[in-house]
């Protein structure tokens, strides 16, 4: 038998494939020409599937539930990895049967559930943009102009929440990870002063497990995680009492902060919420202020749901004393009508961001310091970070101020025109009066003395959500307040009209019409 020698002169081949540089071209987005076809046909036919989804299905879900979807996708996808290739056109055609089929369509009128937006179509076309583009906000060189516009952007968050220039900001991935930001400089800034001690190389001192984080109770469970996850475990937070109108009770806060304060612990974070998850209600954050400056606690406040009412001339009022924080959360993939995923974590005094600053020399060498390039992992707890400024400002310059403003107003009077509604019909138990945009209510006909009792009323506005689900006409949100469960309305959607709410309510009396003569 002879064997051949591969000669170092002809070109190694794999297959029938010759490995030069030409044959992948075509998977990327380059400057040849089978590159350029190929990416046109990718984007359009992805297009083509959203369109076809969007058109054909005008229910907020199909219905399917867990285990028939499972099945669907079993038959659909016989393997994750196959050993060869499909064309884009059958792979993203199966999809839009499949995945995109079965979405929730969170731009429907009455998918109305969580904090979840339909997300802007100027921000969609940006998204294609921030992908194409695919720049790494960690350094300068891996992003050169998207640095300098998440930089313009973050001096104008600044402004309109700060009205200062000492302050300073990062985007981040949502709520979780600004909240997590806030309470780690808290922290690390308190552990400084206090004890002189540097966190950020030792660790935490003994001293660690006096440490205490207040907020209200209806304080978003982030800053439970954020407790934990910071080595303080969930005991560090004290929950403070709320009034009638979920507002975090200022009297209830002094009676905490001096109860604190003889048992010799170390409160070093004071938490307001502008717009909880259930309720949307705004701590009184100009009162809550004054005891953080008073006591000399980092004062954070969380705006990931209201930070937009500062786009509002009508309702920026609400976030009176906002401007006081320490630090804020903001999200946009919420209020700001921004697809997932886009928040930002501003700060009102910048030096506090070297509690966080570390040196990579690949990445952000102490030299470049001085030549004033700015490499913003320094801000950042992420390394390789989405350019999300690019939709947020692609959508600002598109809509303008004027039209967000218009989107938000209309929401807010529509939940409370909602509200309204519900209190008047006596088949249903109105839980608020909505701060913001969600109306938190219940199934509950006084005149049926059969569903009077707790476990039933529970039973029953458990299953109308599951039932309405099931239905797919209408996604609403469940919650539990004083051990009850209730029905939630997230009004985001500026789509949705005081109609679409009505029909909701007539389909919720007709289901348990139907559910009684079973
Ligand atoms: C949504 C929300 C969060 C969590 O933010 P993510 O963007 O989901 O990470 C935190 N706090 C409040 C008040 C929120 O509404």
């Amino acid at each position: 038998m002879v064997i051949k020698q591969a000669s170092l002169l002809e070109p190694v081949t794999h297959g029938s494939a010759q490995l030069n540089n030409q044959t992948f071209n075509h998977y990327f987005l380059n400057s040849t020409k089978e590159s350029l076809d190929n990416y046109a046909n990718a984007m359009g036919r992805a297009q083509d599937a959203l369109v076809h989804q969007f058109s054909n299905n005008k229910k907020p879900y199909s219905g399917l539930s867990h285990e028939e979807f499972t099945g669907l996708f079993n038959e659909t996808f016989e393997e994750i990895l196959p050993d060869d290739e499909s064309s884009m056109d059958t792979v993203l055609e199966n999809i839009g049967k499949t995945i995109l089929r079965h979405s929730i369509v969170v731009s429907n009128p009455t998918c109305l559930a969580h904090l979840h937006c339909p997300p802007l179509s100027s921000a969609l076309a940006a998204e294609v943009m921030i992908s194409g583009t695919n720049q790494s906000m960690d350094s300068w060189d891996q992003s050169a102009s998207a640095t300098v516009l998440e930089e313009k952007m973050v001096d104008w968050l600044s402004d309109l929440f700060f009205q200062r220039k000492r302050a300073d900001g990062v985007f981040t991935s949502g709520g979780t990870q600004s909240n997590f930001m806030g309470l780690l400089l808290a922290r690390d800034r308190y552990l400084k002063r206090t004890f002189n001690w540097n966190a950020q190389r030792n660790g935490l001192p003994i001293e660690a497990n006096k440490l205490r984080i207040l907020c209200s109770k209806d304080a978003h469970f982030t800053v439970r995680q954020s407790a934990f996850l910071l080595g303080l475990g969930e005991k560090a937070v004290i929950p403070v009492e709320t009034d009638s109108h979920h507002r975090m009770c200022v009297d209830s806060l002094d009676r905490c902060l001096k109860e604190v304060r003889n048992q010799g612990l170390h409160p070093f974070a004071l938490v307001a919420t502008a717009g909880t998850t259930d309720f949307g209600s705004v701590d009184p954050l100009a009162e809550i202020a004054t005891r953080a400056y008073q006591h000399q606690i980092w004062f954070h406040v969380d705006a990931a749901y209201g930070g937009a009412l500062m786009l509002s001339e009508s309702h920026k009022h609400q976030l009176t004393g906002i401007n006081l924080a320490d630090s804020i959360s903001v999200d946009f993939h919420k209020l700001f009508y921004q697809p997932i995923s886009c928040g930002a974590f501003l700060v009102k005094d910048k030096s506090n961001f070297d509690f966080i600053k570390l040196h990579a020399d690949y990445l952000n060498p102490e030299d470049d310091e001085d030549t004033g390039i700015p490499n913003l992992v320094t801000k950042s707890i992420q390394t390789t970070r989405r350019f999300d400024a690019l939709k947020l400002f692609v959508s600002f310059q598109a809509l303008g101020k004027k039209t967000f403003a218009d989107m938000i107003d209309y929401t807010i009077k529509l939940a409370q025109d909602t509200a309204i509604m519900i209190e008047k019909d006596s088949d249903f138990e109105l839980m608020n009066h909505p701060e913001i945009n969600a109306v938190v209510f219940r199934y509950r006909a006084e005149s049926k003395e059969k569903i009077n009792d707790t476990e039933e009323l529970n039973r029953l506005n458990r299953l109308i959500r599951n039932k309405l689900l099931k239905q797919g006409h209408t996604v609403l949100a469940r919650t539990r307040v004083n051990n009850s469960v209730y029905l939630k309305l997230t009004l985001l959607n500026p789509s949705t009209t005081v109609e679409d709410i009505q029909s909701i309510l007539s389909q919720i009396k007709h289901l348990v019409e139907t559910e009684q003569r079973i």
